[in-house]
Order: C-alpha cells, then structure tokens, then sequence
C-alpha cells in the first residue's frame, strides 16, 4: 500500500508520468482516499507550472567569475574515488 511519505518522496516522478504503470493503480487508489496527498500533488503541480513560467535570466559575469574563481582547480583529496573493497 502507497504511504503518504511515498507520494511526498516521489511525486514529481508521477507528475513527469515516470511510475510504472503497474503501480498507478496504488497511486490513484491512495490520492482517492488521501486529501493531503491530492493537495500535495495539485501544489506540486502548481509549483512547477509557475517556476516554468519564471523568465530565465543569465547569472552577471560578476557573479559567474565569482563561482569560478571559487571551484577548486584540482581535485580535492575527498573527490578521489573510494578505496577498492576487499
Ligand atoms: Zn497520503
């Protein structure tokens, strides 16, 4: 049975219609009896209609030279991959 925190945790993966179908009907089932789970949904929704619509502007080279001047140039020691297992 679909749980409140499934829906929280992967609700934008049925907004996208990326669940498997054969889990749709557990989805459809939970948000029939679940108020707060279709609230949740709806304002998700809502969300991500609204933040489409927000108009993109480019970062201010300052602010570009800023992050870059910041990154590291080389790899840092906790970037390097993890020791191999036994
Ligand atoms: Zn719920």
């Amino acid at each position: 049975m679909l749980k409140c925190r499934d829906v929280a945790e992967h609700g934008s993966h049925f907004l996208d219609r990326k669940i498997p179908w054969y889990k749709l009907p557990g989805w459809y089932l939970h948000l029939f009896i679940c108020g707060n789970c279709r609230r949740f949904i709806r304002h998700l929704q809502t969300t991500i209609t609204v933040a489409a619509g927000l108009p993109r502007r480019p970062a201010p080279p300052e602010q570009v030279a800023s992050v870059m001047t910041a990154l590291p140039t080389t790899p840092t020691p906790d970037a390097e991959a993890p020791p191999p297992r036994d």
